[in-house]
């Protein structure tokens, strides 16, 4: 008769990592929907992207939602 004896190591470390991968999706998203007036289309469009606020009335609705200050 034998008897086995198993034995489970757990290394589980907290991911840094993925954490500020997490903490830079969240912060760009934050800047995306209740800050950005213009300011991330005027990288490639120009001095022009901050009349045209897309990002702005993509995200209008949802700005007041959340409770950012809009107009
Ligand atoms: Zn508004």
């Amino acid at each position: 008769m034998s008897v086995s004896n198993e034995i489970t190591i757990s290394k589980s470390k907290t991911p840094i990592f993925g954490i500020a991968v997490l903490a830079f999706i969240s912060a760009f998203g934050l800047f995306f929907v209740g800050y950005d007036q213009g300011h991330l289309f005027s990288i490639v469009q120009g001095a022009e992207a901050f009349d045209e606020l897309y990002i702005h009335e993509l995200t209008h609705d949802m700005r007041h939602a959340a409770g950012f200050p809009c107009h």
